[in-house]
């Protein structure tokens, strides 16, 4: 068992760290302020080979396995969680989704564009009256000779406006019915598919939340991934995948918090003597410390399984995703307390974690649902 870093994922971090200084730091506060959705940092990115870390290089991709796309993640929302998120619903919600159920025409066709940031991706599966119960959606898709006809909206999705492509789960059977959706891509710009309401969020105003609308949407027939009837199915495989991602994303805002704290609570005296000293303090820095241990290592074991194929990875992605994410709660809201005053104020990061941290106990399954999940798989016969 080996518990370091590769010298590509130290490389990978490096490249984060010195691309973070010039692209991310000088313009976040600006993009949390007024939320703005950087679209451009996405093209370059791309350049980088981020937007399609997973995507094997003969469609464009880099070719890494998770071990990478967690340090790209992780490093990404160190520097800008919006930004950490943007790059994981991109990559592993809508690329993935085209490339574990597309076939070899569909990749060739979509693939290439998202895996080189050319295009920016969405995956609409929520709806604002069905979120957890995913099963019951409503946006409904109906074949009309060769071609599939979609009406309804999408909730919370991530780059509903700015995405030139999006995965949406619809439903093409009975209400209710496992096998009743279908998952279809339609590229923005059809006829009757636009952006609705842009949501004013607590954190991750860097990530565009946007609805997405479909009025008699026509795509053609070919634009279905994988049987008809198995969107649902695919979408619980596809979110394994980004319960991987979130708890990356928690890793991320967890290290900054904690390197932040650090840091500030070695320079801030009082009383005479640097915060550090007191055990109120040094103690909650122990607790971060190892709270992120516990979720790396429960992370990199998630991916680690998924990646090989081992059985059972499905509990330990939900167990990585429901453990970072809390953990990432509880850490940015002790590094606001470390800050006492300062962290309350926009001037030091902790505040920004803070508010992002809380996307991740609900995004991609809430804490309740993770625990559904785990405690059902450990109930099962
Ligand atoms: C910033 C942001 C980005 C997002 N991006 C996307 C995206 O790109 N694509 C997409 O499809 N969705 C996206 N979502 C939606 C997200 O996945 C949902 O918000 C999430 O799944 C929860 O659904 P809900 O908001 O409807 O809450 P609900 O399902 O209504 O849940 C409300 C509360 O009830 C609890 N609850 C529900 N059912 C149960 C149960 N059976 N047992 C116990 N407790 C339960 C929940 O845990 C929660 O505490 C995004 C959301 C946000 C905020």
């Amino acid at each position: 068992m080996n518990f370091g870093k590769s010298e590509t994922q130290k490389m990978i971090a490096d490249s984060i760290k010195e691309f973070a200084k010039q692209h991310i730091y000088p313009f976040q506060k600006e993009w949390d302020d007024k939320q703005i959705f950087p679209v451009d940092l996405f093209k370059k990115l791309g350049e980088m080979g981020f937007m399609g870390v997973l995507v094997p290089e003969e469609y464009g991709g880099s070719g890494f396995g998770y071990d990478e796309y967690i340090t790209v993640v992780d490093e990404l929302s160190q520097a800008d969680p919006s930004i950490g998120l943007s790059v994981a619903a991109h990559n592993s919600l809508c690329t993935n989704h085209i490339l574990t159920f597309g076939t070899e025409e569909q990749k060739q066709k979509w693939i290439p564009k998202l895996a080189t940031g050319e295009w920016i991706g969405a995956w609409g599966l929520t709806e604002a009256g069905t979120g957890s119960d995913a099963g019951n959606m409503t946006c409904i898709a109906k074949l009309d000779g060769d071609e599939w006809v979609i009406n309804g909206t999408k909730n919370f999705i991530t780059h509903g406006k700015s995405g030139n492509v999006a995965v949406v789960m619809t439903r093409t059977g009975e209400k209710g019915d496992n096998r009743g959706a279908t998952a279809i891509v339609v590229e923005m710009g059809t006829p009757g598919f636009t952006a609705g309401k842009k949501e004013d969020k607590l954190g991750m105003r860097a990530s565009e939340t946007t609805e997405m609308v479909f009025d008699n949407v026509r795509v053609p027939k070919e634009n279905a991934l994988g049987n008809i009837g198995d969107g649902f199915k695919q979408a619980l495989t596809i979110l394994d995948g980004g319960r991987i991602s979130i708890a990356a994303l928690s890793l991320g805002i967890s290290k900054g918090s904690y390197i932040a704290s650090l840091k500030y609570s070695k320079e801030r005296e009082q009383f005479g003597k640097p915060i550090s000293s007191f055990q109120g303090i040094s103690f909650k820095l122990a607790e971060m410390a190892t709270d992120i241990e516990a979720s790396e290592l429960l992370t990199y074991k998630a991916a680690w399984q998924k990646e090989n194929n081992i059985d059972g990875y499905t509990i330990t992605c939900a167990m990585a995703k429901y453990y970072a994410s809390e953990a990432c709660v509880r850490l940015s809201s002790e590094a606001v307390q470390i800050h006492g005053g300062y962290g309350y104020i926009k001037d030091f990061p902790v505040e920004r974690y803070f508010r992002d941290s809380k996307l991740c106990t609900i995004g991609e399954g809430t804490t309740e649902i993770q625990k559904f999940v785990i405690s059902r798989l450990l109930l099962k016969d």
